[in-house]
């Protein structure tokens, strides 16, 4: 072991045992939410830039702990640290497929759900097999479901995430890349992972209409649309807040827009309500 002065240790211990109690009681409370049901999905739409039609809606993760709702970001990260983020992805899983499943019943033309997976997913058990298990046992075909991952799921050492991708997309699953232009991206990830959309992330949306003489980030969604299109990509953009976001994001050819300009992401009961058609019978 190296020599490092006391000081320097008993301040990082201090500090190490800080963080690690904090996460241990996250940690218990995260196995307790899992028991005893207090998670939640919600769904938020994604529509046509051209008209604005329902293309797809993307499940997001809530959890109600007691009367305060926790935010994913808060937590997932816990969660994939501890390993939990594989019972907890199981449970999303089924949640999705379940409710994909009730939603064919009682309503026409119900668009394709993604879900998100974190590459800790990727490791056993195999989470492609949990996902095409769940839809066969529930009689769907695979075109109902999507999964959203991010490029990080390519420096995953531990598994065969890109073959489980391959399965995927193989049985008729589309892949979405999350995210895209922050964290590691690399362009040659993009020949390695087979998917089939490229989603644009939220940071360079809001920068995409600025004040004239700032720099925006136009010029790079620009870039980015015509090289997915090139791919044979579709192009969702996140976060689109404003109408202006949503003429500039039409006008440079993105396919697809998400964000609050037309919809939070919404309970299930209430984006049935608003978003879906009775079947007629
Ligand atoms: P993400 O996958 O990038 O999901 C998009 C996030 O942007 C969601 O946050 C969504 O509510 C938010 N959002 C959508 N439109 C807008 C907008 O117009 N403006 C702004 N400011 N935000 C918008 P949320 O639901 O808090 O989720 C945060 C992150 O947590 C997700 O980011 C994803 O990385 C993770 N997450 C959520 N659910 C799951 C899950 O089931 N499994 C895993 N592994 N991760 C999840
Ligand atoms: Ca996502
Ligand atoms: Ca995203
Ligand atoms: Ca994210």
């Amino acid at each position: 072991a190296k020599a490092v002065g006391g000081n320097a240790i008993r301040f990082h211990t201090a500090q190490m045992d800080q963080r690690v109690s904090l996460r241990m009681s996250l940690e218990t409370r995260l196995r307790k939410a899992l028991q005893e049901n207090q998670f939640e999905l919600y769904f938020q739409p994604q529509v046509a830039a051209e008209d604005g039609r329902l293309v797809g809606a993307e499940a997001l993760l809530r959890w109600h702990d007691g009367d305060s709702m926790i935010p994913p970001d808060q937590f997932i990260p816990v969660a994939e640290e501890c390993g939990l983020i594989v019972p907890i992805g199981e449970w999303v899983i089924a949640r999705a497929v379940g409710q994909i499943a009730e939603w064919r019943n009682r309503h026409a033309l119900v668009p394709p759900i993604a879900i998100n997976l974190s590459p800790r997913q990727f490791w056993r058990p195999s989470v492609s097999h949990c996902i095409l298990d769940a839809l066969n046992f529930a009689g769907l075909p695979t075109s109902v479901l999507e999964v959203e991952i991010t490029e990080s799921v390519v420096l995953d050492p531990e598994g065969d995430s890109i073959e489980q991708l391959g399965r995927l997309r193989e049985a008729g699953i589309g892949i979405a890349l999350d995210d895209f232009g922050t964290g590691y991206s690399s362009l040659s990830y993009l020949q390695r992972l087979p998917v089939g959309v490229l989603k644009i992330d939220r940071s360079f949306i809001k920068s995409l209409v600025v004040d004239e003489g700032a720099a925006g980030s136009e010029p790079l969604v620009r870039a980015i649309i015509a090289m997915a299109h090139s791919l044979s990509l579709k192009v969702v953009a996140e976060g689109v807040e404003t109408p202006e976001q949503l003429q500039a994001l039409r006008y440079l050819g993105c396919d697809i827009i998400q964000g609050y300009l037309f919809s939070r992401p919404l309970a299930p009961g209430e984006f049935a309500e608003k978003y879906l058609v009775d079947r007629k019978n």
